[in-house]
This record gives structure tokens, sequence and C-alpha cells, in this order.
């Protein structure tokens, strides 16, 4: 804290929203947030905030005055039975009983943990301990599975490392940004300001957007490309044919630094102009131009998002991007990259501790003995488990079939943001024992859950985050710990020790008495990895400010760009095209159901809405959730703005207001994911609830990264026939 005058205090934090990773002061009288205000030091943001970030300390508030905050642990009797408040001790030694009974009859593997990259480094370090180290299971999964997976197996498959290779600053050097999949003026508002200011002091910068809506950010471009939702692969790979075709490739940087680019060039002489134009739906000239652009640029620089990840084709389609980037020398070169961004505030952090089913601290792998080894060797464990822990999707499977009878959600709402919330919510009703840790008693998980742990949250929290451009930032809390909340680590740590004594375990593996001590234990292990951190200390962030990694012993400062000597993490040191192949969407449009439905973010909502829907305001950008159709579409079925209308998959039916946009092709259709079932009408097909979007949308993934595909649905339309 940097203090202020008696009853005045300011603490630095980062914004606890999108992966921009804005710094913030929060201002506050010791007991309540007072105000917020953009850091001006932060090199996210130097000062600006967006809406939903310049409001923060409106949530705080609102979430205690208007109850939503989840201050005391409460257990249910039984499971129609109302949550009652409990202590610490009785709910922790409740729970560590049922763990430790559970284990002992079905194994580890009965157990599964679902957290969330809105924790900070530390949680996720211990979650990720506590079930891979302790329990000996490694079930355990996070929503950033549903948001960056693809970005991560797209990054590991071409470079050999999940680490984007170019910083914020890349956007002030580019000639060309490639906006792909991504409404970075809604999802990433400050980022965005970042490249209006650039379009603004390089009269000579290009901006291509690539999407299959017309929004903000699409409507700015120099060029658009609406492409039929799923094409990206084909789109990529015809950029890449066109560059081959015109020469634009960089023979000598694909000889000296990369593989596997025969094979590729062989599989991208199929994706003519007139084939990808046709796959994709756009015409001939726009596809060549936005090839010749990429390829002449002198440094292109994409920026990309949900559109690629949350794809049945998601690690195809970053890969093709990237190869891309490869074959024109477009990475390791100021202005230069692709640049995933990150959805959460610390998706970014969960990656590097590890906090997937299938990864291991430090961008270490599970399927790799080696480095099961070292990660025990460093948590004094006999050994990792080798088999692979289930997914997102396949942990919700997994529950439902019985095989796993605990589930621990950690910060996250999957009660509303997994697909198909039929199978979800049928699975949450078949385990055993739900524990939901949660700084909010609103959300519909906590609905279904057994037991509610109490968590610190925004402004309460200290730690570290690191956000899209791999910079990391000490957060300092700004206020005590409302009601009887524990900080996520601390929760898991006070288990920890519980489960150990009933384990029979002689020496503890969470000794930690703060969230510094944790962390000094994740960057040891990263001592020699691609995101060494042993340069860096709390001491070093709190005094000369955020730092990205890779920041090794010895080092001054992070490094900025990656890539630069044309060395990769691969065992050769070079590149690798991946030899990638479109593939169209998993569940077609058809006859019955005639619709592509899109999802998406609003400007000014975040997520479930449990923070952001506390704040009068932010209601006032989208105050309903609605469907939003073409002009066409609307005129064909005689439907007006505000017409209720049944939106209805092969999973469940919606009842939503129709909106015309102008944004949207004939056949679309856009539903925010924001909009739970307490704003919307409908049922799955079960005849129960009605679950928001995620009613719709199925639960097919990508093969590799797992990560399902939330950006389509098939779905019909009919207008709703009132009583
Ligand atoms: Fe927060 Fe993202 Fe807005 Fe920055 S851009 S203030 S991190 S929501």
């Amino acid at each position: 804290r940097t203090g202020g005058a008696q009853d005045r205090f300011e603490a630095k934090a980062t914004c606890c929203y999108c992966g921009v990773g804005c710094g913030i002061i929060v201002q506050s009288d010791g007991a309540k947030v007072t105000g917020v205000r953009g850091d001006p030091d932060h090199p996210a943001n130097f000062g600006r905030l967006c809406t939903k970030g310049s409001t923060l300390h409106l949530s705080a508030e609102a979430g205690l005055q208007q109850q939503a905050r989840a201050l005391f642990p409460a257990l249910r009797s039984a499971r129609n039975a109302p949550l009652e408040r409990a202590s610490w001790d009785d709910t922790l030694d409740l729970i560590a009983k049922k763990f430790a009974d559970t284990i002992r009859l079905h194994g580890p593997d009965s157990v599964g943990f679902y957290v969330s990259g809105q924790l900070l480094t530390e949680d996720y370090y211990v979650f990720n301990k506590l079930a891979k180290g302790l329990i000996g299971t490694n079930n355990i999964d996070t929503n950033s599975r549903l948001c960056m997976s693809s970005a991560v197996a797209g990054y590991k498959q071409t470079l050999g490392a999940d680490a984007p290779p170019a910083c914020y600053e890349d956007i002030d050097h580019a000639e060309l940004i490639f906006i792909v999949g991504s409404n970075t003026a809604y999802a990433h508002p400050i980022l965005y300001r970042r490249i209006e200011d650039a379009r603004k002091n390089n009269p000579n910068l290009k901006v291509v957007v690539v999407d299959p809506r017309r929004t903000d950010t699409a409507r700015e471009a120099d060029l658009f490309l609406a492409i039929l939702p799923g094409s990206d692969v084909a789109l990529f790979n015809g950029m890449l044919h066109i560059c081959l075709w015109e020469d634009l490739i960089d023979s000598a940087y694909i000889e000296a630094h990369t593989e596997g680019f025969a094979e590729l060039k062989q599989t991208v002489r199929e994706y003519t102009p007139k084939y990808v134009a046709d796959i994709c739906g756009i015409s001939e000239a726009d596809l060549i131009q936005a090839a010749r652009w990429f390829g002449q640029a002198k440094s292109a620089l994409s920026l990309y998002c949900q559109g690629l990840n949350q794809s049945s084709s998601g690690t195809a389609k970053n890969a093709a991007l990237i190869n891309l980037h490869l074959a024109t020398h477009q990475i390791g070169k100021p202005g230069a990259g692709p640049f995933s961004l990150t959805g959460q505030p610390n998706a970014m952090g969960g990656r590097e501790v590890g906090g997937m089913a299938n990864l291991l601290s430090a961008h270490r792998d599970l399927a790799n003995p080696e480095h099961r080894a070292e990660v025990a060797a460093l948590w004094g464990v006999d050994q990792v488990p080798s088999t692979s822990g289930k997914t997102a999707v396949e942990l919700f499977d997994a529950v439902r079939a019985g095989d796993i009878k605990i589930l621990w959600i950690a910060c996250t709402n999957p009660a509303q943001s997994m697909p198909d919330q039929r199978l979800v919510r049928e699975a949450l009703k078949k385990a055993e024992l739900v524990i939901v840790q949660e700084a909010y008693q609103t959300t519909a998980t906590v609905a279904y859950a057994d037991v509610l742990l109490p968590a610190t949250s925004w402004s309460e929290k200290e730690g570290t985050v690191t956000n899209s451009e791999r910079r990391i930032t000490r957060i300092q809390a700004a206020l005590p710990k409302p009601g009887a909340t524990r900080h996520d680590w601390e929760i898991v740590c006070d288990f920890a020790r519980k489960l150990e004594a009933r384990l029979g375990k002689e020496h503890s593996l969470f000794p930690y008495r703060s969230s510094e001590a944790i962390w000094n234990e994740h960057r040891e292990s990263t001592r020699g990895r691609d995101l060494d951190i042993t340069g860096l200390s709390f001491a070093i962030l709190e005094q000369q400010g955020p730092q990205q990694w890779p920041f090794p012993t010895g080092a001054s400062s992070g490094k900025q760009r990656l890539y630069e000597d044309g060395i990769f993490p691969t065992a050769s040191g070079r590149a690798r095209f991946v030899n990638t192949v479109y593939r169209p969407v998993a569940e077609p449009v058809d006859a019955r159901y005639p619709f592509h439905l899109n999802t998406g973010r609003l400007r000014d909502q975040w997520h479930g809405m449990s923070r952001t829907g506390t704040v009068a305001q932010l209601f006032a950008h989208a105050p309903e959730p609605a469907v939003v159709l073409s002009s066409t579409d609307m005129t064909r079925r005689l439907l007006k703005n505000g017409d209720l209308v049944h939106v209805t998959s092969r999973r469940g039916s919606q009842i939503l207001p129709a909106l015309s946009g102008d944004d949207m092709r004939a056949g679309q259709a856009f539903v925010a994911m924001h909009w739970g079932e307490e704003y919307v009408s409908g049922r799955g097909h079960d005849g129960h609830g009605s679950y928001g979007v995620n009613a719709l949308t199925l639960p097919v993934f990508d093969p590799s990264s797992k990560q399902p595909e939330l950006k389509h649905a098939a779905v019909k339309i009919l207008k709703a026939e009132l009583p």
C-alpha cells in the first residue's frame, strides 16, 4: 500500500476482467473501495481504462450491498435444503473426510477439480499441486479450456512452446494488423484504443479484420473479410497459396529456421483463390488483397482470440495462421508475430503453472516422463501420475457417468458457461459431492453446491497475474477480507493439510504462510525453462513494476519479443510448419436448423455477469439479452425489433427478443454469452431450467486442444406465439 490521508489508501493491482491486464490504482477508506483509476505507469494501459475497468469500484460495493457476496462457509443438509452457515473447521473437516474415504474406496481419479482463469497464479499453483502432487490425480482442468487451449496447442505444435512471441508495443510498429476472430473493440477495448492511436500516428498502417460479423472492430477496418463460420483454415491456407504464387514468402528464412514446409506447400496447392473464396464466402479480390498486404508488409501482426480458439478445428486454425507468419517471416521482429489475446485476466498465469489436465508446472507436459519426474522432485513426491486427466467437457462427462464422485469448482460458473447445459447440470446433480469455492453466492453453479467455500475477490486479494503479453503484475490488496472469506490459496492449503492428516502424511506439501512463498516455489520450477523467471522477485515487481517473462537470473529486464534470433524451443531449434487442412464446423446447418448461431461478448458485460451485473450503468449499452439477425432474415420472417422468437438447437431452446443488426449476414444469428437463466426464459430438452445461450451450444471439441466449439451451433428461429 502507498499511504494517503489517514482514511485513504491506495493499492496497485490489475483490472480483473480481460487479459489486457490494465494496471489500476484502487482507492479505499480502509473498509470499502472508494474509487479506481488507471495506473499511469502500467505498460498495458498507461492510465486508461474501459467502461468495465472504470466501474470496478461500483461492482465491489454493489456485490456487498446486494448480498451477492458469499461471506461464510455453508453446507446443505440435503440436495434441496438451503445452504446453512457453518464453521471453516467443520466444513473443511467434512470435505477432507469425504475426500479421504472416496479416494480409499475408488482411487484418486474419483475426484476432480474445475478451476478458473480468474484465480491468481499462486491460487492456481496450489490447486495443481493438491490434485497432481498430493491426491495423485490429473483430473484438474479450468475454464481456460473454453478460452485458450487451442492457442496453447497451436503455439506448441508450431513454435515449440506456449509463449506469445509479440507484445503490445508491436501494435505501434506494425504495418499491417490482421485481426481474426476477435471483436477487439469490445473484448479488449484498451488494446483497441492503442490500435486507433497507431492508425493516427501511421497513415500507412492497414487493418484487416476477419470475422463472420461486421463488428465495431470490423467497421473500422481497411479490409473486412466476412468469412463463413469455421472457414479460417481455408482462408489462411489460401493466403499462403497466394503468397507462394506471388513470391511473397521468405525462402531464406524458411530454409534456415523452419521444418516441414515441403508437405504444407503440397497441401496449399489445392487452396486456389476460387476454391477458398467459395468456402469462405468472400470475393477472390478481397482474399488476394489480404494475402498481398500480409506478404508485402514489412511487419504484420496478427491479433486473435475466441473466433479461432472456440472451434472443433481450433488448433488447426491457430497453426494455419502461424504457418503464414513463418512462411512470410512475420515473426521475431518489431511489429510482427502471431499474438493470441487471452480472454481472462490470468489465463496466462494458469498456463505457466500447468493448471490444466494435460500440463505441468512451467510449461512441462504431463505426457513427458522426464517432465513428470522433474515436477515430482520439485514437489518432493514419489511421482506425478501419468494417466491423462479429464479436460473440461470430459470432466463433466465423467461426473455424469459416476466415475468422478467429488467435484470441486473454483471461481467459475460451469452451470452457465459450459456447452450443452443439460449434460452439465445432469453431472452436477449426479455428483456425490459438489464443492463450490466462490466470491459470489448468486451464480447458477452455487445452486448445485453441497458445500460453499467463500473466497476473497478483486480488491481483497494479493499475489500475481500475467497478461496476454507475458507481463507479470504484482497485485496488492486494498481491503481486508470481508466476513469469514479466505484467499483461494489459503482455502486450498487449509484443506490440503487436513487431508494430509487423514491420509497419514507426516510432512506437509503445503507449508506456505504467504502468497510470496508459493510464488517463490513456482519461480524455482521455471529455472532453465522457456518462461524462466528466476531473476524476478516480489520485491522487483513492486519496485520496478510489471515485468515480462522470460526474466532469468542475471537479466535486467524481461524479453519484449521472442524468437528474434530465429531459434525456437523445439528439439531441432527450428519452428515447425503444421500441415493444416480445412474441416467444416461440427454441426453444419441444414433444412431443419438453417441458422449459424454465433456466441460472444458484449462491450460492457463480463462472462456470467456476477460482477458487472451488479452495476446498473453497465446495462445502458445492452439492457437485455437478444438474438441478433440480419435485416434480410427479419423481413423474411416478418419480424420487428423486439418480437419474441424461439431459438432452438438439437439440445435446447430459448425465447429471446429478436433484433435487427447490420453486422449480420443472412442465415446467421448472434447471442451474447453473458445472460444466464435469471434473464432468459426457455428450457433444455430435459424440460428443466432456462440456461442462457449454452442451452443451445454443443459439447464437440477440438481433438488436440479439447476446446469446445462454443462459436457455432445450428439453430432454427421461429416467432413465439403469444397466448
Ligand atoms: Fe479491464 Fe480489459 Fe477494460 Fe483493461 S481493457 S480496463 S483489463 S476490461
